[in-house]
């Protein structure tokens, strides 16, 4: 038996955006960011979905390749910039993983290890981004000092600020940089995330780095040569208690929600101790029986009430849908003032992830 508050993960659909985002990018590899549990959709699972299809995953930190490594995946695993440690750099050895390198400490450190032992190395490289890299005017002092470092696998990695803006000029400012490095270090590519993927063809290289678009949130840029990308994961939870209250009567803590007519509360099993935003207004759209049923007053730590006054028939044990296929994620973290990454690296531990 598992609570009946749980995340279905459908291997149907993360195959689906798998197999389209390819066919959209036949000239480039993918390598699936499964980082952070692979955006709470449990990392170990979503590696194993994609198995056979998929060549690369690319993690944060060492200890999420570790996790990796201890279910059985072999794939190459590529350790983003979160390894800035020299024991993550080690671990990146003995786990056998691919660093992206952004800093001179590392490669020092890397120098220090016996060849044999090395992991690959990628080079992180800033366009523009300002947050981690090294600074282009300096790649080619770099490159020499480390030259032992670079081989026929070694990438060029760039990170693009504002990719899901298409109208922003700053991601072709970012694209011409990184190409006029790349004429002077012909070295493979990795430029693109999931919204420069589908919404700058510049962008897509040797590499192409995706999360969000193997999940089917967004917000990603509209790609009218893309069929449509479905949600990975549906967020459900059940409805735990019925009341019918009177006009004027408010619901829930700091009463933050005042009937306006006669109505009828559903209690649902789900709160922010789960990951469902506490910052979700009234009217935040959930789905039982068929109809979008909005939430009234304040999210609690294990629970959240509804208003299904509209919808006939609601009975306790009725499954209520928070996101998914009827409730588009992306539309209740822009309610809840984020994105839904923030939604989906935020469920917790205590919802039990279910693969469909
Ligand atoms: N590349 C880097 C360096 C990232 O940090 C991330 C995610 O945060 C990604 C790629 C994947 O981004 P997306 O989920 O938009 O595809």
């Amino acid at each position: 038996m598992s609570r009946q508050t749980q995340a279905v993960i459908h291997a149907d659909a993360l195959i689906h955006n798998f197999e389209v985002i390819s066919a959209l990018t036949p000239a480039s590899k993918i390598m699936a960011v499964i980082k952070a549990d692979a955006y709470g959709h449990g990392a170990v699972n979503v590696a194993k979905i994609l198995q056979g299809r998929c060549q690369c995953y690319a993690v944060a930190i060492s200890e999420e390749a570790l996790i990796l490594r201890e279910a059985g995946i072999q794939e190459p695993i590529v350790i983003f910039e979160g390894a800035h440690q020299k024991y993550e750099c080690e671990e990146a050895a003995r786990l056998n993983c691919t660093l992206v390198a952004h800093n001179q400490q590392q490669l020092e450190w890397l120098m220090q290890t016996p060849a044999s032992q090395r992991p690959p190395v990628w080079f992180k490289i800033d366009t523009g981004m300002h947050r981690l890299g090294f600074d282009v005017a300096d790649v080619d002092t770099i490159m020499t000092t480390y030259a032992e470092l670079v081989t026929a696998h070694s990438v060029l990695v760039t990170h693009l600020a504002s990719a899901d803006d298409l109208s922003n000029a700053f991601t072709q400012q970012q694209l011409n940089t990184f190409t006029a490095l790349q004429q002077r270090f012909p070295l493979h590519s990795s430029i693109a995330n999931s919204p420069a993927t589908l919404g700058w063809p510049g962008a897509r290289g040797t590499w192409n780095r995706i999360g969000m678009g193997l999940f089917g949130g967004g917000p990603l840029p509209q790609n009218e040569e893309l069929p449509e990308l479905l949600p990975a994961m549906t967020l459900q939870a059940s409805v735990m208690s019925l009341r019918t209250i009177a006009c004027g009567e408010s619901v829930g803590y700091g009463q933050a929600w005042v009937a306006s007519r006669k109505s009828v509360i559903a209690t649902v099993s789900i709160g922010y101790a789960d990951g469902y935003p506490r910052h979700c207004p009234n009217g935040t759209p959930t789905f039982v029986r068929g109809k979008r049923a909005p939430l009234v007053g304040r999210v609690s730590m294990d629970m959240l009430t509804i208003d299904v006054t509209d919808i006939a028939d609601v009975e306790l044990g009725d499954v209520v849908e928070l996101w998914g296929r009827q409730v588009s994620i992306t539309e209740v973290a822009e309610l809840a003032g984020t994105i839904s990454y923030e939604l989906m690296t935020r469920l917790s531990t205590r919802v039990p992830r279910l693969i469909a």
